[in-house]
Order: structure tokens, then sequence, then C-alpha cells
């Protein structure tokens, strides 16, 4: 048989689409018909609602629903980390129970990493999960979690043998987040947004049968959801613009309204570039040689960055392992955000300080300046993108590290002797 091709592919899922698309169906209801067809991710197995086909087949699903003005997979954490997570590493009993609501949008994630002692160093961490007949109690603190205000579920990485070596410890879960001992407590950003949180865990309780991969097995597991982070950071908000689409319509936009309210900052953390040009007529500085240099720079940064995430889209579509492109990526979406943010200052000048101002976009710039930082952070800072393509790419040395080779509870005892 002829392998299959992008046009062929996107030949089919219309014609699917046309004949399976009732605007009268709750949005649920519509996406289980999608996860029944396999066109919601078609590069699955087709024992687990998928169709066997390559991994660029999902773009082109996803695109033709979408040509068509229908509804595709949702936003957030669940599609985009713990779905695939469940699908690479849970077991048969994980995936028939949280796949399938994953993808319809009816089970709500959040991801459950990140501690104040363990970011970069997220194999660091000390939240600690002890095993209780057939349940773990976790016990410890997260930050800086987003969406966690309304997940009904958690990615969660914990401490379960604190005598294995550091990176050995760990263990992965999918635990409930509607249950007493979570405490979700919302951060206030410089931004006025409040995206993320922190998240006290106190006798939390996970079956052990949540447990994704085996005790010990956390850090790889993990290291499958950051790499998934990395591939689904950049999906846009999808606006829908019938006025009369139906109940699925407008239960998508509900939906995406409710997304928006978390996310709608972000693309201000990228910079916004696509303003300059506009900012820079609207602020009558087009003859202003500094101004102009700034904007074709970032201007030459984002076509340049655009021609390394097609390269590595099609390396990964290709099947290829992932190769320097995800770190050098995300450096370039840190840069370019930079360069922005100078951009954006030099044309707003004391108006930047302001969250309004004379010209249109005046909140917007003011907004793209205090929230540019986040995107060096987000997913792995620049530090460590630069120490992945050091050690990765350039063969340079690892890093010095005093934690290896011990039980994790005495890491730390060394240098202060206890
Ligand atoms: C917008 C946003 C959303 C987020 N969402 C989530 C989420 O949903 N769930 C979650 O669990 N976490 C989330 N995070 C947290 C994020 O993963 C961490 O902030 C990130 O991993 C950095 O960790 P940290 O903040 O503890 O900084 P630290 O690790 O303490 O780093 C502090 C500084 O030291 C530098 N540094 C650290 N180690 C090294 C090293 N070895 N070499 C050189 N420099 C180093 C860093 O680059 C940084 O400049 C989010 C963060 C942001 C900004």
């Amino acid at each position: 048989m002829a392998s299959p091709n992008e046009q062929n592919i996107a030949d089919q899922v219309s014609q699917w689409f046309q004949q399976a698309w009732n605007p009268d169906l709750d949005l649920a209801a519509w996406r289980r018909l999608l996860v029944k067809s396999g066109w919601a991710v078609p590069s699955w197995s087709s024992d687990w609602f998928g169709r066997n086909l390559p991994a660029w087949a999902d773009r082109v699903a996803h695109t033709t629903i979408r040509s068509h003005g229908g509804v595709g997979v949702p936003l957030g954490a669940g599609f985009g980390l713990a779905a695939p997570t469940i699908y690479d590493h849970g077991s048969d009993e994980l995936r028939g129970k949280y796949l399938q609501p994953t993808l319809t949008g009816e089970l709500l994630w959040c991801q459950l990493f990140s501690e104040p002692g363990a970011g970069s160093d997220l194999a660091g961490l000390k939240t600690t999960a002890v095993r209780d007949g057939d349940n773990w109690i976790v016990n410890g603190q997260k930050v800086w979690n987003t969406s966690a205000h309304h997940a009904d579920m958690a990615i969660l990485v914990a401490r379960t043998d604190w005598d294995a070596v550091k990176h050995g410890g760990l263990s992965y879960f999918l635990m409930d987040m509607r249950q007493p001992g979570v405490e979700v407590r919302p951060i206030k950003q410089m931004n006025y947004h409040s995206s993320f949180n922190e998240v006290f865990l106190t006798d939390a309780i996970v079956p052990h049968a949540n447990m994704v991969g085996r005790p010990g097995d956390g850090w790889k597991v993990a290291r499958g959801t950051l790499a998934h982070e990395r591939r689904f950071a950049g999906r846009a908000i999808p606006h829908f613009t019938q006025a009369n689409g139906g109940r699925v319509i407008d239960e998508a936009r509900a939906e995406a309204a409710e997304h928006a309210k978390t996310y709608v900052w972000y693309p201000q953390r990228q910079g916004r570039a696509d303003l300059l040009a506009e900012r820079t007529r609207q602020t009558g500085q087009g003859n202003n040689q500094l101004v102009r240099q700034q904007v074709a720079k970032v201007a030459a940064m984002h076509r340049s960055a655009e021609l390394t995430s097609h390269r590595a889209r099609a390396a990964r579509e290709l099947g290829r392992p992932p190769g320097s492109e995800g770190s050098i990526g995300k450096l370039a979406l840190s840069e370019i955000a930079k360069a922005s943010n100078v951009a954006h200052t030099t044309l707003s000048g004391a108006h930047g300080m302001l969250t309004s101002g004379p010209h249109p976009n005046d909140a917007i710039a003011a907004e793209v300046i205090v929230s540019t930082p986040a995107q060096s952070i987000a997913g792995g800072t620049d530090e460590i993108q630069h120490n992945i393509l050091g050690e990765n790419i350039l063969g340079l040395p690892k890093e010095p590290a005093v934690d290896r080779g011990m039980p994790f509870k005495d890491v730390g005892r060394q240098q202060t002797g206890d």
C-alpha cells in the first residue's frame, strides 16, 4: 500500500468531518465522536484511539478540522502533557481510564513538578510519597503550577525512596486534585495576571494503580513529559468566528475564553514582535535609526527561529530523535522576547511604565515589558538550555555535581557535616 501523504490524510479527515459534524451535540459528545474516529490523535495506535499514522498526521487532522470551522482536541496540560505521557508510559488500566476524558476535555490537568527548592534541579525535589497498602500518602509543596486552580487531576513527581540516589528515588503519579489534602493558593504576578499557583499537599492520597511506570521510574517518565512540553508549547488559542455555530461551537468558545483567562498574557511574554512595525508607525518613529535597527533585528531573529522550528518539526515528523533544535528553539524564543522588549521600550519611552496611554496597544507594550522575563524561565531556563547544548551537542564536560552516587537522604550532609 502506498504510504499516506498530507493531501490524502486531509481528504480523509474532510470526508469524515462532513459526515460526522453535528453542531447540536454538546462539546464532550462531539469530541467523543472525534476520539472514536481516530482523528483526535491519528499518530497513536489503533488500540488506543489512533490510526497508526506518522506524527505529522496529527497536525494535518487538527488543521483540516479547524479549516472546516469545526472543533478539535482541547488545549492545556491535559492534551499536551498528561495524555501523551499516559499513552507512552501508563498501564492499560490508566490508558483506559484517563485518555478518553482527557482528549474530550472532560478532565482538566495541571503539572505538579517544580518546588521552592527544585526547579532547574527538578530531580532534587523533596515532596514525598509513602506507601500505605493500596495507596500512596503524599506530603510536600509544589509551586508555579499553571492552571492548578481549576484542575481536576495532576501529573505529579514525588520522592518515594530517600535511600536511592537522587534521580533513582522518584516516582510519577496521576493525582486527584479534588481531595481534602490538596490546597491550591493562586500567585499574583507582576503583570497582574494570576496564572499559576502554590500547591500544598498534606496527606493527599493517590491509589497505587495511579503510578505511571514502576517505583523509581519517575525521572524517566518526567523527561518524557518535558519533551512533550516543548512540542506543544506554541498551540494558539482558537477563535470561533461563526455567530451561530450551534451548541458545540458555543461550548468550545466558552472553553477557549476560560482557557484564555490563564494564558492571555502568553503572547506578551513572547514579546509581541508582530506589533513592532505597527507601533513604529503609531508612534511616528519610522525615521528613527535606532528604532529601525531594533525592529529589523527582531524581524530577522524571528524569521531564522521560524526556519529552525520548521527543521525541528520536519525531523520530528520523520520520526528522528530530538536533536539540538529544541534547546536552540527555546533559546531563540527567549532572545526574541528580550530584543522585542527592548524595541517596545524604545518605542514607548516613559509610556512603557503605564498600563494605558495615548496610543492603541500602549497597554500591551507595558505588559510585554513586564512579562518577557517569564519566557527565559518557563519550561527550562536559558542557562539550562545553554548547559544542555554545551554538554549534549558540543560535548563539553558535564557540570560538576556533588550529589551523585549517594543516597538522596545524605545529600547536603557532606557540606554541613550533619
Ligand atoms: C510561565 C511559567 C509557567 C510555569 N508552569 C509550571 C507548571 O505548570 N508546573 C510546574 O511544575 N512548574 C512550572 N513552572 C516552573 C518552571 O518550570 C521553573 O520556574 C523553572 O524550571 C526554573 O526553576 P526555578 O524557578 O526554581 O529557578 P531556579 O532553578 O532556582 O533557577 C534560578 C536561576 O539560577 C539559574 N540556574 C539554576 N541552575 C543552574 C545551573 N545548573 N547552571 C546555570 N544556571 C543555573 C537559572 O537559570 C535561573 O536563572 C512555570 C514557570 C513559568 C515562568
